[in-house]
């Protein structure tokens, strides 16, 4: 039986897997909570995206902050993908996990000194500008070093994602990007600084978007500013970087594929004049999330008069995306039962209310038994804390029948590790 919206996991006879591993099998050898992810079913994400793309000049820069575990990186960086990063620590993992650091776009509106100096060693692709002020500090840290920074300006086209109001980021009402109305103002100004080279305009509009509408409507207004640009400044726009966002089914949502919401988008490009310049995307969760399930194991369930709850060991801190967004993620048992369902809060031992990982889930389970959280491949594991002093969950990844532990388990002492008692007194 397979379960919609993941072709690599699905139940054979009462047994949940992933590819071909059993989800009970991996827990009793690597325990739990446990991050299990299916490397085929991440290079199958990939590959509408780069077939959609062939034969055009571009590149496909993966979002790391969806899941950036080395062993994903690397499996991104062997199929040919750059990076888009957000932080200095971002970098690190990229040259750690073998990546390419030409292959790299710099996004995010709170860039330091110190991250820009070693985004220009490591010799980034661009650095996506999201202010005027930031303009300004790039390039003195580029000149000081004696270099010409690559530039592309994050434009804030003004549309509606249609998503929830934390993951969007197009609106005016918003902290990223230039607004549409400063932007050729803004051009003009990178144009005259002397330690940067403008190459690009790039925009993204949201995360988990399920239509293409606002991806046309923020293209348009994207292509108008080129226009504009090109015809007074001196500059030439080598690049459009349409972000990424395109959203997954986590439960019954039906976002387009990659490769027909691209085709549409190049046809509007295309139908517009602009074919021949190169392409960037940054697709995270499109390519991660549905590749991904958090296994934990129930640890107790505990009737009520107004609510079940079913007490399990993985919790906010392992998996935010309920907690910060409300968000309705699947829950399935990993060994299908015999019985009726009983409707429970799924729930984590975090001290908080605010730690549930699913409402009103009808369940079949026992204490002893594992579920699986799906779609837990994007925002999951790169989104965990030690609130609680918990130790994050490990990670495997599965390849057929085979696993390998990615992440060891942490233990507690590495928690505390680099804090310090006060003197004696
Ligand atoms: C988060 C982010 C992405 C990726 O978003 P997804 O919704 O995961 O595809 C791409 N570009 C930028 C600038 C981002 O901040």
């Amino acid at each position: 039986m397979k379960l919609p919206g993941h072709p690599f996991v699905a139940y054979r006879g009462e047994q949940l897997c992933i590819d071909d591993c059993t989800a009970t099998e991996l827990a009793a050898r690597f325990g739990t909570p446990l991050y299990v992810y299916s490397r085929a079913s991440m290079l199958a994400a990939l590959a509408p995206y780069q077939r959609a793309l062939t034969g055009r000049e571009h590149l496909l820069c993966y979002a790391m902050k969806a899941n950036s575990s080395l062993a994903v990186l690397q499996t991104f960086a062997r199929a040919g993908c750059g990076f888009d990063i957000v932080s200095g620590g971002e970098l690190e993992r990229v040259l750690a996990a073998g990546g390419d650091p030409a292959r790299v776009v710099f996004s995010g509106l709170g860039k330091t000194r110190a991250e820009m100096r070693r985004a220009l060693e490591a010799g980034v692709h661009c650095f996506n500008v999201e202010s005027e002020s930031e303009l300004g500090v790039l390039s003195e840290v580029a000149a000081a070093a004696g270099r010409r920074a690559p530039v592309s300006l994050r434009v804030n086209p003004d549309v509606d994602a249609g998503t929830h109001p934390y993951i969007s980021t197009g609106l005016k009402a918003n902290k990223f990007g230039i607004a549409h109305d400063r932007a050729l103002a803004a051009y003009r100004h990178a144009a005259r600084l002397p330690g940067l080279e403008v190459i690009g305009i790039d925009c993204h509009i949201g995360s988990q978007i399920t239509e293409t509408s606002p991806y046309i409507d923020a293209l348009d207004r994207l292509l108008d500013l080129v226009e504009a640009i090109e015809a007074e400044a001196s500059l030439r726009i080598r690049h459009l970087d349409l972000g990424g966002g395109l959203g997954i089914q986590y439960t019954d949502e039906a976002p387009p594929p990659a490769d027909v919401l691209i085709g549409e988008l190049l046809a509007r490009i295309d139908a517009r004049g602009h074919g021949h310049r190169a392409l960037v995307f940054e697709p995270g969760r499109s390519l991660v999330g549905n590749a991904g399930v958090l296994v934990s194991e129930v640890l107790y369930l505990k009737p009520g008069e107004e609510k079940n709850f079913c007490v399990v060991d993985a919790a906010m801190n392992d998996l935010m995306r309920p907690a910060m967004y409300q968000a309705t993620m699947a829950i399935v048992p990993c060994t299908l039962r015999d019985g009726a369902p009983v409707v429970y809060d799924v729930v984590g031992p975090v001290c908080e209310s605010g730690d549930w990982l699913g409402r009103d889930r009808g369940l079949v389970v026992q204490a002893g038994d594992h579920v699986a959280v799906l779609s837990a491949g994007a925002y999951g594991m790169s989104m965990a804390s030690n609130y609680n002093t918990r130790p994050r969950a490990a990670e495997v990844m599965v390849d057929g029948a085979h696993a390998t532990l990615i992440r060891e388990r942490e233990v507690p002492a590495a928690l505390f590790a680099g804090e310090s008692l006060l003197p004696d007194d």
